[in-house]
């Protein structure tokens, strides 16, 4: 049995994220998988959701990307320069990490909220019910 962060590597990063390498170590220090692992540590059936979108091609609306870019990505330790993403001069192609694209589809499902995003998934402030 795949422990939670194993499954959310494989059902996040391995199939949402185009910066992700098998062969390397995942970034601990993601702020999108670190969200990731703190709202499906405290909601379980969370991790029903992000199982149904396997196979799935995800993108952002704009308000959800204005919502985990102030929420998600810039307390993130790539931003803005170590992502490609967000760095200032991204290329025209750049896509969000599989995390923040998993992220939005929670939010547009109404699994989580913005609330539910405030401080840090190191320290929240929300509480997980
Ligand atoms: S899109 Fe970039 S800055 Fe935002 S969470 Fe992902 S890696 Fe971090």
């Amino acid at each position: 049995m795949r422990s939670v962060p194993q499954r959310l590597e494989r059902l996040v990063c391995a199939e949402h994220c185009r910066y992700y390498k098998p062969w390397a170590t995942p970034e601990p220090d993601c702020n999108s998988a670190q969200w990731l692992l703190e709202l499906v540590g405290g909601r379980a059936e969370l991790l029903d959701g992000v199982e149904r979108l396997r196979g799935r091609r995800l993108s952002l609306t704009q308000v959800q990307e204005g919502t985990l870019l102030r929420r998600v990505c810039t307390p993130c330790q790539h931003y803005p320069h170590n992502c490609a993403y967000r760095r200032p001069d991204r290329s025209p192609g750049a896509e969000p990490c599989g995390g923040l694209l998993v992220l939005g589809q929670l939010l547009g499902a109404g699994l989580i909220t913005p609330e539910d995003l405030l401080g840090s998934a190191a320290h929240p402030k929300h509480g997980t019910a």
